[in-house]
């Protein structure tokens, strides 16, 4: 199935099929997923879905429930950390309301020694994203940033990063960009990412390797051999259900291990992206259909 049949998929089948990405609608959900991972050695990070909010008071509702995820890992002493889309918090509607209301999440988040991730979104939002990751990064500390490896400027906002010696999660980049902007070649890209993760780790940036690409796992544990780099400066990223026959590998093999785990009741977007990318997603459907469900 291409990419571009993914919105002609009914809503109640996009739901059932990508319920392995989601670990439900609930925090109470969120937090069994986690516990699970962390009894396997793997740590976690929570996104409460939601995104391109067109309302104000929906930021206000995200960033509550932020606090109660941040509540919620020190009450029941999880091992995970929490990634938020500016989007959700106002971001393409009121530039300003959506940083102070950052700046009382990662304000939460450091009374209880916590850290906000900030997931890259599409280019319109690269700069002011980065810009804001900056100046949370220079108030509080507990902040990191996300680059996207088919960006054609992502060399440049990684030697920025890495002046600023912040904590990156390196992906591929999900959303649909034009060339003026983005590579599209998967090898093009593959080697963007290879450059920019040898360039943050060589320099001391943590990085978070963001990745279920076999190739891309390799080239990681090439350049980690090569820089002799301990568990301490990388940890491996990957979203939930996606490759855990490779996620078992990464963990046996003795690497550190975060998985996405988004919750909420907001999954429309969240669950196309991934369908989109799901390699076998064309016989989901196939077989869904059949079923008559
Ligand atoms: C922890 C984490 C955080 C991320 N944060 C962001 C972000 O902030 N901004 C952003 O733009 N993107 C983000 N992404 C998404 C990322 O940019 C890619 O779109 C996504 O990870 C697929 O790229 P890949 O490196 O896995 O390589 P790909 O070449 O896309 O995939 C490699 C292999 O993984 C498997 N696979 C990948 N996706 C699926 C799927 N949905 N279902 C089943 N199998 C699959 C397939 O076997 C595929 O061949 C994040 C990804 C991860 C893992």
């Amino acid at each position: 199935m291409t990419a571009g049949i993914v919105p002609l998929v009914p809503k109640p089948l996009v739901r059932k099929i990508s319920s392995r990405y989601i670990a439900g609608n609930s925090l109470d959900d969120a937090v069994r997923v986690v516990r699970d991972l962390n009894s396997g050695g793997m740590s976690a990070t929570l996104d409460v879905l939601g995104e391109y909010i067109t309302d104000l008071s929906q930021a206000e509702s995200a960033v509550r429930e932020y606090i109660r995820v941040v509540e919620a890992i020190h009450r029941n002493g999880l091992d995970a950390n929490v990634s938020v889309k500016l989007s959700s918090l106002g971001l393409l509607l009121d530039e300003e309301y959506c940083f102070q209301r950052m700046r009382e999440l990662a304000a939460a988040a450091k009374k209880r020694s916590n850290f906000i991730r900030i997931d890259m979104e599409d280019s319109r939002v690269t700069t002011v994203t980065l810009d804001m990751h900056g100046k949370l990064l220079a108030e509080f500390g507990n902040v990191g940033a996300v680059l996207q490896a088919y960006m054609r400027r992502t060399q440049d906002d990684a030697g920025e990063l890495i002046r600023l010696g912040a904590n990156v999660r390196l992906c591929k980049g999900i959303y649909v960009e034009s060339l003026e902007v983005a590579w599209h070649d998967h090898d093009t890209i593959n080697r963007n990412y290879a450059r920019a993760l040898r360039r943050l780790l060589e320099r001391g940036c943590f990085v978070g390797i963001a990745t279920h690409d076999e190739r891309l796992v390799w080239e990681a544990e090439a350049i980690i051999d090569d820089l002799g780099l301990d568990r301490s400066k990388y940890e491996f990223q990957m979203l939930l259900g996606v490759a855990n026959e490779l996620r078992d590998v990464i963990v046996k093999g003795g690497h550190p291990l975060r998985v996405y785990v988004p919750y909420g009741r907001n999954w429309y977007g969240y669950s196309t992206r991934r369908l989109r990318e799901n390699p076998t997603m064309a016989g989901h459907v196939l077989r869904a259909f059949l079923k008559g469900k």
